[in-house]
């Protein structure tokens, strides 16, 4: 059935996906409500988000491409898309943090991470992601960051 697609619609699936992925590549941006991986572990943290950012742009420019030569590809990168797009901040997120949770605070885009102790499983909120690589665990002192 896949076959039988009409040219006209892969045409526009890769401009919108291919165009849409060139123009991620070509100009990052912050935070916010439109465009980019919109997960609460990405609001929380803007290194996880501009690597999130990356991968979502560097896989919808392929899905432009696949869709133009082969569309069983196309539906094969659009499932890697989604799942991935998922599971990469949240891997990033889990290795930093050694958690899921996160707290929040202000408006649509105002999540904050919280990071458990490596040494007592002590759980605490940070201020933002930037105080993770010199905050302390309040309970034993141990420091979040072990680079
Ligand atoms: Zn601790």
């Amino acid at each position: 059935m896949l076959h039988l697609m009409p040219r006209s619609v892969s045409y526009v699936i890769a401009v919108v996906c291919g165009g849409t992925g060139i123009a991620m590549l070509l100009k990052r941006r912050g935070p916010n409500l439109w465009l980019g991986v919109r997960l609460p572990w990405t609001f929380a943290d803007r290194q996880i988000w501009d690597k999130s950012w990356r991968l979502a742009s560097i896989f919808l420019t392929g899905m432009g491409l696949w869709a133009l030569l082969y569309w069983r590809l196309f539906f094969v990168a659009l499932t890697h898309f989604i799942v991935l797009g998922i599971l990469y901040p949240i891997f990033l997120y889990w290795r930093r943090y050694g958690t899921l949770r996160y707290w929040k605070e202000g408006g649509c885009l105002g999540y904050h991470p919280v990071a458990r102790c490596r040494q007592c499983r002590h759980l605490q909120e940070l201020p933002e992601a930037a105080a993770w690589a010199t905050a302390r665990c309040e309970s034993c002192q141990h420091p979040f960051c072990q680079e």
